[in-house]
Order: C-alpha cells, then sequence, then structure tokens
C-alpha cells in the first residue's frame, strides 16, 4: 500500500494527471487484500473443482478443502453424513470452537451446486465468506462463545424433487435442549453481486431473523429489503422447525444454475461486504 502511494505520488510528480481514478487506485488496495483471501476460496471451488453436485467426487474435493481450511485456522470439524435419495451418501461439515458447546448462532453456507454449474455466485461465494468470516474471528483467539458455521450439503434439488437435505438432517439430529439454545441460523446464499441485499423469511414464519439479520446490514451502510419467500434455501428447515431463521441473499440473476456460473460471475467486492454484514452479525449477538 505505502510503496503504490509513493509510485502514485512519483507519477504525479511528473507530471501524470492526478484524476479521480488515481483517488480510486489509492483506496483500492486495502480491499483488494481482504477481497483476495475469500475470492480465492471461489477460484478454488468454482475454477479448480467445478461443479460439485451431491454424491460427486467433486463435492468430496470441496469437502475436503474446506474442512482442511477450517481446521488450519484452529476449529474442530465434525462431518454429518446423510443418504441421498438416488443413492449414495453426502454430508454437512459442521464447525465449532474447541470446547464451544452451546451453538447460538448459526451460519450456514451450502457448499453443493446442481450439475454442470461451476457454481460461483450458487454457492461458493457464501462458503468462501463463511471462511472468510471464520478466519477473522480466528485470528482474534477464537470466535466469541456460541458461534458455529455449518458448509451443508445437498441445498440443490435432487434427482426426485428433494433438496435442502443437508440442513434438513442437521435439524433431525438437534436435541430439543440444542433448537431452544440456537437464537439465529442465517443461510447465506448467492451473495456474490454488489447489489441491495434480499433477507428472506420463510413464508408464514417468524420475520424477527430477517429483521435482526438486515438491521446488521443497514449497520454495515448497505441497502436491505426483506421479503417473505418461499422453502428456497437452508434456513427453510429451521424455520419450519420454530427457529429463527433468515436468508442472505443478493437476488436471483441469468447465470444462476448454469454453465456460466464462473468465478467472474461472483464479484470480490460482493464477498468483502458479506464478511463485514456476518461480522457485525456475530459481534452483535454473542459479544
Ligand atoms: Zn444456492
Amino acid at each position: 500500500m505505502r510503496r503504490l502511494v509513493s509510485v502514485l505520488v512519483a507519477l504525479a510528480s511528473l507530471g501524470f494527471p492526478s484524476t479521480a481514478a488515481s483517488a480510486v487506485a489509492l483506496r483500492a488496495p486495502g480491499d483488494a487484500v481482504a477481497a483476495d483471501a475469500a475470492y480465492a476460496h471461489v477460484r478454488r471451488l468454482a475454477g479448480r473443482i467445478g461443479p460439485r453436485p451431491a454424491g460427486s467426487a467433486a463435492y468430496r474435493r470441496a469437502a475436503s478443502y474446506v474442512r482442511g481450511e477450517l481446521e488450519a485456522l484452529g476449529y474442530e470439524v465434525a462431518r454429518q453424513g446423510f443418504p441421498l435419495p438416488q443413492g449414495g451418501r453426502s454430508g454437512n461439515l459442521v464447525a465449532r470452537w474447541p470446547g464451544d458447546v452451546e451453538a447460538r448462532l448459526l451460519i450456514g453456507a451450502h457448499l453443493d451446486t446442481v450439475p454442470g454449474s461451476p457454481g460461483a455466485n450458487d454457492n461458493a461465494s457464501g462458503v468462501a465468506v463463511l471462511l472468510d468470516v471464520a478466519a477473522a474471528v480466528a485470528v482474534t483467539g477464537g470466535p466469541p462463545p456460541g458461534l458455529v458455521l455449518v458448509a451443508f450439503g445437498a441445498e440443490e434439488v435432487q434427482p426426485g424433487g428433494q433438496h435442502h437435505l443437508g440442513s434438513d438432517a442437521y435439524v433431525d439430529r438437534m436435541s430439543a435442549g440444542e433448537r431452544d439454545v440456537l437464537e439465529m441460523m442465517v443461510s447465506a446464499d448467492m451473495i456474490g453481486k454488489v447489489r441491495r441485499y434480499i433477507v428472506g423469511a420463510l413464508q408464514g414464519t417468524s420475520r424477527r431473523a430477517a429483521r435482526i439479520l438486515a438491521g446488521a446490514v443497514r449497520a454495515e451502510g448497505f441497502r436491505a429489503s426483506i421479503r417473505e419467500l418461499g422453502d428456497i434455501s437452508d434456513h427453510g428447515p429451521f424455520a419450519l422447525a420454530g427457529m429463527p431463521a433468515a436468508f442472505l441473499w443478493t437476488g436471483w440473476e441469468p447465470n444462476h444454475h448454469e454453465p456460466t456460473d464462473v468465478v467472474r460471475n461472483c464479484r470480490p467486492g460482493a464477498l468483502l461486504r458479506g464478511r463485514e454484514v456476518l461480522l457485525r452479525l456475530i459481534e452483535e449477538r454473542l459479544s
């Protein structure tokens, strides 16, 4: 950063125009470094690994990457397996800080894609932000107690029409006590666009979690509108079981579920925003 500043100052003194473009360049490097850490996860998942439907070898590679990243940060990662309707199995990855037993705030992002789509926006974006947030709170000596981070498997519709199998399996295995303790669940799904956030509440259920999440978005200076939506992401099973749950989303876009949902379809700036929103939420709910 400092070196770039002095280069720009030197260029300006040589008579290069000092324009708005220079001002952008001066401000950009710090953000670029932070965004790059998160964007590297998108490059790995959507670029190198590519489409990772439930039950595929690519899904297992993606899960092993995410698990390795979380363990390297100091998290304990448990795999929660479940059967797929077409045969075979998939799994969620559940990360907690060692010794932290009560899950009060759960942030989840699905790791699978539909067949044939590299899934950069849907949903390497959510997983990248999840990993980035995990890193941000780990370096300060660990997250505040009560945080659980989950990479969900098999969110997308499977042959036979079922979806959200990973989040369903997670909710099924929660005890009554665990359901009582969980104050809020957030599904970060398709957050790779720099746009107004849509904060979803499942139709016919409480909007409380959506209001809290929209508050965190606005507190970071971004726009959010709360919408009642159908069961379109992993917050669904939690909300249906009576737990406060919300969906963080940057909206529909034409590359969704297409082979064109490639790395560049996810914007680094959107990952930075997602990180700020979720860190704000963690700070507000758990500190
Ligand atoms: Zn998705």
